[in-house]
């Protein structure tokens, strides 16, 4: 660890220094960016993924590039993990996680309810492996202990889960899945490690999409797992290089200078995303409101113990979805009507639950009702940017005149 991570330092001062030092030849202050392939190499470094370990000097960037390695300090600090391994999306980092914990014959519990794509990729890709998947709402801890087997190996989490923003008591899954010999990895993307650190709460393994709120400006997709040192090398060797789903060092550069102000825009999310809720809830065309930091919130009391920050996530209802999605799509001046959460920019998009149930959520009766119990016929899913409170209001106000 570079004593610019020393984990005693407060979280704005990690955020910004860890993981850099200035460039020792040319003293540069910012980190440097390092677009090469390759490394001009000790003829004595052999040539195999197996002989690399975490300190072999640079080779070639699928391994390990200068400017990635700096990115991935930086996340190991602020989520208090000892190694991170960044990914050219969240969702390589998901696929690679489940890849690097799970073969044919074991068995692992998913959260019904996650990131579309990572629904699917358990509904289809990993059972066709013989990879045995049951999915359990995780928030049920009842269902979570019915539903393990003895080949159980991995509970996967996601808190707060997207779309619906349902959590997960974190802390009560790990000893379940721990009794049980299995792991638990957690899908923190949407509470960043400035709301929650699971494996402070006794998460194996932490995913992140740095798409959204770590790089923060909309414009530069990557992913990460973090974890123990000893496993992530391996699944680095294992997984990472051979299947080469790697972070490029542009988007490195870019995502390590946004997690520079993840602490003081985390907090701006937060107090915009409050406003807007309150506002929302009060607006007599909305008809439920869900976020974490309002007492509305079905899960208010976990969430005020598990989320340091309530974050800039929340969604809306009303009583005609596709088409209030319409006049919000056209009447709205300041938020995007478009996917992808946790940028700078306000950003809204509608999920029809029929949509959402039918594609990504293969769901049982019980399940489905439980669904609907967060985002009834449809939800807006809104991500509160960093613009001024009061001007999101306004606009959303203006455009819900028009449903
Ligand atoms: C966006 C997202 C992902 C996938 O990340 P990409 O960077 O788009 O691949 C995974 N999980 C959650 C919770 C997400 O919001």
């Amino acid at each position: 660890m570079s004593t610019s991570a020393d984990p005693s330092r407060g979280i704005e001062t990690l955020a910004i220094h860890a993981g850099e030092k200035p460039d020792p030849t040319t003293r540069a202050s910012a980190p440097n960016l390092v677009m090469s392939t390759t490394f001009v190499a000790d003829p004595s470094a052999g040539f195999s993924v197996e002989g690399l370990d975490e300190d072999t000097p640079f080779i070639y960037t699928r391994w390990a590039n200068p400017t990635v390695d700096q990115l991935e300090q930086k996340l190991a600090a602020l989520e208090g993990a000892e190694r991170a391994i960044a990914f050219a999306s969240g969702m390589a980092a998901v696929s690679s996680l489940l890849l690097y914990t799970l073969k044919a014959g074991d068995h692992a519990i998913v959260s019904d309810i996650t990131y579309a794509a990572t629904a699917e990729l358990t509904n289809e890709l990993l059972p066709s492996l013989g990879i045995e998947i049951t999915k359990v709402n995780l928030s049920d801890l009842a269902a979570v202990q019915a539903a393990l087997r003895p080949n159980t190996r991995l509970i996967y989490a996601e808190s707060p889960a997207n779309p619906i923003i349902r959590l997960t008591d974190l802390a009560a899954v790990a000893r379940i899945a721990h009794e049980a010999g299995a792991k638990l990895a957690v899908d923190s993307t949407f509470a960043t490690p400035i709301a929650t650190r699971p494996l402070s709460l006794g998460a194996d393994y932490v995913v992140h999409s740095l798409s959204k709120y770590l790089c923060g400006h909309g414009d530069a997709i990557g992913g990460a797992i973090l974890g123990p040192a000893a496993e992530l090398a391996e699944l680095r060797k294992k997984v990472a290089i051979r299947t080469g789903g790697i972070l490029s060092p542009f988007n490195a550069w870019l995502i390590l200078r946004g997690l520079a102000t993840l602490p003081i825009r985390m907090r701006a999310h937060e107090e915009g995303a409050l406003a807007v809720a309150r506002f929302l809830e009060s607006h007599p065309k909305i008809r439920r409101v869900i976020y974490p930091g309002l007492p509305s919130h079905p899960q208010h009391e976990l969430a005020t113990r598990q989320m340091a920050n309530f974050s800039g996530m929340l969604t809306f209802q009303v009583d005609d979805g596709p088409k209030a999605a319409e006049a919000l799509a056209k009447h709205l001046q300041i938020i995007h009507y478009a996917v992808s959460l946790g940028h700078h920019r306000s950003l809204v998009f509608y999920l029809p639950s029929a949509d959402m149930l039918e594609t990504s959520f293969k769901l049982n009766p019980a399940q489905k009702a439980a669904y609907q119990s967060y985002a009834g016929e449809g939800i807006f899913r809104l991500s509160v940017g960093l613009e001024t409170p009061a001007d999101l209001t306004a606009d959303l106000d203006q455009a819900l005149l028009a449903i």
